[in-house]
């Protein structure tokens, strides 16, 4: 048999010993696998090939590629632990193995049914689920092998229509349900696109049925406009003389289009980003200098400016978005990055560990210069345990898994002491908690918790908050809790404050509160569809302080921070108040 073509691409990235191993890795699995097939009818071999490539994608280091080789070996050959291990070595072995524990974690038979889609928003992520999560951190002592796990079921989502029907559903709503969440987590978007759109059919058929009949048209309409949005973006940005490295549009994905669709009545009108557009520049700064030429040229809507740079999201992702309206009277949103945030948004935490090493990878033009950094980093640390801590730090930097006496996780961030355990089981054990044991010896309430512990708290009825404990407590919960409990005079003194320099804040709030939400007030009865801004299709709603009626009356917009337009007849006593203040909110809106 010749060498695969995926085989020629995966090792093209790698050279010399890796290249060597992973030559070994590929011959061993194909042997192991030797006579088996997959449910498709194809040599099994090319599942582990196409898992491997996958890693390979995410730019990781040869042994990831090797043990991604060999994650089946374990389960389903004549291979044992002690001979992987002495062909592989103990690092390769824990992978494999990893993998394979991991794969044996279920989800539980209570959470089998598929939930109607519309509830996935509201609906708390059910405690099994986000345990199981969790167990899957807590359980690969190695990030590594999630991520292997992580290739594994992308490649069994990509051929499950072999797979016997029955099964095909589990294997979907667990994909959703448990492997997106957990790319997501760790920040890598392609990986958890890919997984949303390949379960999204087997679980909705229906739903997606409909979407791609309804969509495909609108997509081709809104692709044409943006292509020639993009080409006005960069006449004006060359002007502006600002260096640019790319600028590329791109279609919502089907998955999450749809989940958008559901929060807007299922009124394409109302998706702004269908298309959106990326600007990619050499640095920070010049992300906000393109953030404010684009302010420039094409009014932006406001509300919808996000700074994830200066704010990055749980797991790292950084960019600019805005959502402007261009020459068409399209709404167009626009993210700005630089290359090592948009390795960030793609690769999430497989990109950081490059960049902590502080290679920046577009610019050498050397892709795998980190994974060489990485090796060169280990051989002065001579340590093959130090090497792993490397790569483990970044996930686990701010984050600790602790254990309940009953072997429930906890998940806290790092720093975290008994009292923050204590008020995140329960606001009363908090409340009353006077001491701690872990794993069985007592502890000061302000002692630092490591991952692994096993916590136990020491509850008393008559015992009460101490002020003492806000000096040391990590989570906002138990902040805020004991706060609440000791009703802080000095926080009511804040708040006075808080009036005193931002008076219009609350007025604002009881202005919005006043007025019901738009999707109440949509659901209960159609509104006749009033253009904002010389466009209709902009979400609003009819100002409860005034109600505007009839077409006779003159109506204007103030658009709230998140509610959309609220529509006020011109002489109502709240629009001119708003009007003052907020010049820049106000839009003219016509009745239809
Ligand atoms: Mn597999």
């Amino acid at each position: 048999m010749s060498t695969p073509l995926a085989l020629e691409k995966i090792v093209e990235n790698y050279s010399g010993r890796d290249k060597k191993l992973i030559l070994e890795a590929f011959e061993f699995a194909r042997a192991a696998h030797e006579g088996q097939k997959r449910f498709s009818g194809e040599d099994y071999i090319t599942h582990p090939l196409r898992v491997a490539l996958i890693l390979s994608h995410l730019r990781l280091d040869a042994r990831t590629i090797v043990a991604g080789l060999l994650h089946d070996v374990l389960d389903d050959t004549r291979v044992s632990p002690p001979e992987l291990e002495k062909k592989f070595g103990g690092e390769i072995y824990l992978l494999v193995s990893g993998v394979s524990r991991l794969g044996k974690l279920r989800l539980p038979k209570q959470n089998l049914e598929v939930e109607p889609i519309e509830r996935m928003d509201q609906k708390p992520a059910s405690l099994e689920i986000e345990n199981l999560r969790r167990m899957f951190f807590a359980m690969a002592e190695d990030i590594r092998v999630i991520l292997i796990k992580l290739a594994d079921r992308t490649h069994n989502m990509e051929t499950l229509e072999f797979i016997p029907q029955e099964k095909q559903k589990r294997m979907a709503l667990e994909t959703m349900e448990i492997f997106s969440p957990l790319a997501g987590r760790l920040g890598i978007g392609t990986i958890k696109t890919k997984l949303e759109n390949l379960a999204f059919p087997y679980l909705y058929p229906k739903e997606y049925q409909w979407l791609k009949e309804s969509a495909e048209k609108k997509r081709a309409e809104a692709k044409k406009s943006v292509d020639r949005a993009r080409e006005n973006l960069k006449k004006n940005l060359e002007k502006e003389k600002i260096d640019v490295i790319e600028i590329k549009s791109r279609l919502k994905s089907y998955f999450s289009l749809y989940h958008k669709l559901l929060r807007h009545q299922m009124d394409f009108d109302q998706i702004y980003d269908l298309v959106a557009l990326r600007v990619i520049v050499k640095d920070v700064k010049t992300c906000y200098t393109v953030l404010g030429a684009i302010h420039k040229y094409w009014r932006p809507l406001p509300g919808r400016i996000k700074d994830y740079i200066a704010f990055p999201k749980a797991n790292s992702y950084q960019s600019l978005h805005t959502t402007v309206i261009c020459e068409e009277g399209r709404i167009l949103e626009i993210q700005i990055r630089t290359p090592e945030m948009h390795a960030v948004a793609e690769r999430g935490i497989c990109a950081h560990w490059a960049q902590k090493e502080g290679v920046d990878l577009v610019r050498r033009g050397k892709q795998f210069a980190w994974i060489q950094q990485l090796a060169g980093w280990q051989k002065e640390n001579q340590d093959a345990e130090d090497f792993l801590e490397g790569l483990k730090i970044d996930f686990f930097k701010d984050r600790i898994f602790v254990f309940t006496p009953r072997g429930d996780i906890v998940d806290l961030p790092e720093g975290a002491t008994p009292v923050d355990f204590a008020y995140s089981v329960h606001s009363e054990i908090g409340h009353h908690c006077v001491g701690a044991k872990v794993n069985r010896k007592i502890v000061p309430l302000s002692a630092t918790l490591r991952t692994g512990d096993v916590v136990e708290i020491i509850v008393d009825k008559n015992k009460l908050p101490s002020r003492d404990w806000l000096k040391f407590v990590k989570t906002g919960v138990a902040r805020s809790h004991i706060k609440k409990r000791l009703d802080v005079g000095f926080f009511r003194g804040l708040q006075a404050l808080r009036k005193k320099f931002f008076p219009f804040e609350k007025e604002e709030k009881a202005i919005e509160k006043e007025t019901p939400s738009p999707t109440k007030a949509i659901s209960v009865k159609k509104e006749p569809a009033v253009s904002v801004g010389g466009k209709t299709g902009v979400a609003f709603f009819l100002a409860k302080c005034c109600r505007p009626q009839s077409p006779d009356q003159e109506i204007a917009a103030y658009l709230t921070k998140s509610k959309g337009a609220s529509i006020h007849v011109t002489n109502c006593q709240n629009f001119k108040k708003l009007k003052t203040r907020w010049p820049e909110r106000i839009m003219e809106a016509r009745w239809p």
